[in-house]
């Protein structure tokens, strides 16, 4: 078996099979290596029937009350209905095609049901759940089964057993990059291990381990192609240095609000940079309404009156717009005359004939735009600076493509991720960095709390009363299950029960991923006018725009997501002169653990305390949710997962760039499981 093979080559799969693996992207063995699951199917603590009020997947403990019932429906479908209770209620289950449980389970056997819950009527029901007896479920609660992300005609059990046969069959570990004496060094363990327990968990432990090893590699991989990149970039001189900057301190001087010390030094700092001998190559990081927008303005500003155009770029249409229209407000406002233009995927084709040629003459001072920006239309006379918003959203290729329209430009970055400094430095090797490491003072801090779901109904309240004072709301709903179509019918579902639970003139609209940009900047567009009230939305929001008339945010189930995650979330409000209430709510506050974890989002605001909290109260055999987002692919919660992998793999980098050979020798494995650097290179530039 070679890595190279396409996987037919395997035993039972045929061209039918791999066709459906093509559409997960896996099509050689190799591919099939670097597969990983999407999640565990894990066996959660049994909830009591009294407090499950929300569809989902459920593990109930009881007593079956009577004997069970066979029925054959209308569509001769042959049905078993069971009626069961616990100390706090009742509950009816319901199994398809299964008639032989009739003479399995008797009236008055206990055992653990394990299986999704649907509303019916007022009532909840059990769908053909799993059962088992108490003790057996126990020790199920300890183990992990691997969920792949599914595929219509691709089942689990098909991706299960091509991945063991691989396992199997390949000397996994000629693939291991790293020697012996290194993984000693790094506690790390083998690759083959990794891969055998990333898939098919010995323990809980063993599980954790692999993980580690794993994302180790993933990161050691991202961090040696930014040490290359570093090496690659050198020093550059500064082609548009500026003399005079009196129109930005004039502006500074005439906003509304007085700077903040942290916007200040930021200023301060490009001045410098604007000013001095080699170009500017800047992150500016502040946390969500840290107030970063003002100086990207002011930036732009210090250009303009030198003579020389800047670009912004931002990832969504409705961002772009928002940042136009705030910096046409502030010139009229100022009696500013610097010629500022948009540019989307949204502009007509004659207006933008027009502006393309109005960047070319050198007409227009200042850009804002989306990725319509990069097109090989825009020439640009001066291009001087080049700004991008909420950076992490951007591949660096593309920043460096709308760079590429000037001569070695100012670069300017600015995101959102609150991650510290220490961590920023490995992550933007290249680049120098700028705090805003306090919000604006003028704030009301955010009223938290955590609560159950007998609380929904007050929650309804509260937003009703918020939109009557002429306010907006959030409620967040997760994905219910691994499939992107559960979580469609989810949001969707619940807008239609706040439609009849709602006043008619409460216009209550959801947003999901799975929708259309246009669609979705469309709901983003109404919702930020205020022509819709209520946003039912999957964690789609969360780079979003600035609203800062919304002042609620309720969290279906919050003890499914990050607390990292949640902390995002909750930036979404708290932006404006108005209080603002975040709403934790979860059906499991009985179980202490989760109680606990919802409590450190509800005390606390920093972000990096909070993850810090997080895994501290999670400890090594306790797993949550997923492996990561995918190869190569970070979120924020992945890099305060693993802060402290991060901070050993750039030691390790460092070590290896110390050393010709070691460094080829790694290489050589990387390309061996990835394909060669060059392409790598391509696809991490893609996906960072
Ligand atoms: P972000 O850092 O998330 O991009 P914004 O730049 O959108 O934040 O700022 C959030 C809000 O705070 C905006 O409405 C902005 O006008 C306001 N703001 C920015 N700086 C200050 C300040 N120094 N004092 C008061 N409000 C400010
Ligand atoms: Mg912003």
């Amino acid at each position: 078996m070679e890595l190279t093979n396409e996987i037919s080559i395997l035993k039972g799969i045929g061209k039918k099979t791999s066709d459906y693996f093509k559409k997960i992207g896996v099509v050689t063995v190799a591919d099939l290596i670097n597969y990983r699951p999407s999640g565990y199917k894990v066996y959660t603590d049994w909830v009591n029937i009294a407090d499950v009020d929300f569809e989902g997947v459920f593990a109930i403990r009881a007593r079956i009350t009577a004997p069970l019932v066979k029925r054959t429906t209308k569509n001769q479908k042959s049905v078993v209905l069971c009626k069961v209770a616990d100390e706090t209620g009742d509950m009816s289950i319901i199994w398809f095609n299964s008639a032989y449980l009739c003479s399995v389970l008797k009236a008055g056997m206990v055992f653990v049901f394990y299986g999704k819950i649907k509303k019916d009527g007022n009532t909840y029901v059990m769908e053909h759940p799993e059962y088992f007896p108490t003790n057996k479920y126990r020790e199920l609660t300890k183990t992990l089964y691997p969920v792949y992300s599914k595929t219509k005609g691709l089942s689990n059990k098909t991706i299960v057993k091509a991945i063991s046969q691989v396992i199997e069959s390949y000397p996994i570990e000629t693939l291991d990059f790293f020697d012996e004496k290194f993984l000693n060094k790094y506690s790390l363990c083998d690759y083959e291990y990794a891969l055998n327990n990333i898939h098919f968990p010995f323990s809980k432990e063993a599980y954790t381990k692999a993980k580690e090893r794993l994302t180790f590699d993933d990161f050691f991989i991202f961090l040696s192609m930014i040490r290359l990149m570093k090496d690659s970039s050198r020093q550059i001189d500064n082609n548009f240095r500026i003399k005079k900057w009196s129109i930005a301190e004039s502006v500074i001087n005439k906003l509304p609000f007085e700077l903040t010390d942290a916007q200040k030094k930021v200023f301060k700092e490009l001045v410098k940079d604007f000013s001095g001998d080699y170009a500017c190559h800047r992150l500016v990081e502040g946390d969500v309404g840290s107030g970063k927008t003002i100086i990207a303005i002011l930036a732009m500003i210090m250009m303009a009156e030198n003579g020389y155009q800047s670009a912004l770029m931002v990832p969504t249409y409705v961002l772009a717009t928002q940042h136009y229209k705030k910096i046409k407000g502030l010139f009229s406002n100022l009696g500013l005359t610097f010629n500022v233009s948009i540019l989307t995927g949204h502009t007509k084709a004659k207006e933008k004939r027009e502006i393309y040629e109005k960047l070319e003459s050198g007409e227009i001072d200042i850009i804002v735009g989306t990725h319509a920006l990069i097109t090989d239309k825009v020439k640009m006379k001066n291009l001087s600076l080049v700004i991008t918003d909420e950076q992490h959203r951007f591949g660096v290729n593309q920043r460096s493509m709308l760079a590429d329209k000037g001569e070695m430009v100012h670069v300017l970055a600015m995101t959102a991720t609150p991650i510290p400094r220490t961590l920023a430095m490995i992550l933007y090797a290249d680049m120098d960095i700028s705090l805003i490491d306090k919000a604006p003072s003028n704030r009301l801090p955010v009223k938290n709390c955590v609560v159950d779901t007998r609380f929904r109904k007050k929650s309804y309240e509260l937003i009703i009363n918020e939109v009557r004072a002429g306010r907006q709301a959030y409620v967040i709903c997760p994905l219910v299950e691994e499939s992107e179509n559960k979580d469609l019918v989810n949001v969707i579902d619940y807008t239609k029960m706040l439609e009849e639970i709602f006043p008619r003139d409460i216009k209550v609209s959801y947003l999901h991923g799975a929708m259309k940009d246009e669609e979705k900047e469309e709901i983003m567009g109404r919702f930020s006018r205020n022509d819709i009230q209520v946003l039912v939305s999957t964690t789609v929001i969360e780079v979003g725009i600035d609203v800062a008339n919304a002042t609620v945010m309720l969290i279906e189930n919050s003890e499914r997501f990050g607390l990292a995650q949640l902390h995002q979330i909750r930036g979404r409000i708290g932006r404006g002169a108005h209080q603002s209430y975040c709403i934790f709510m979860s059906p499991f506050l009985h179980n202490e653990k989760t109680k606990e974890r919802l409590d450190i989002v509800n005390k606390s605001t920093d972000g990096f305390e909070i993850s810090n909290k997080d895994l501290d109260l999670r400890g090594s055999g306790d797993i949550l949710g997923t492996v990561q987002s995918g190869f190569l692919e970070f979120n924020t919660t992945d890099i305060y997962e693993n802060a402290d992998i991060i901070k050993k793999v750039s030691l390790a980098v460092e070590d290896y760039f110390g050393n010709e050979e070691d460094k080829e020798r790694v290489f050589k494995k990387i390309e061996q499981r990835f394909g060669n650097i060059d392409s790598l290179k391509e696809k991490f530039l893609s996906s960072f």
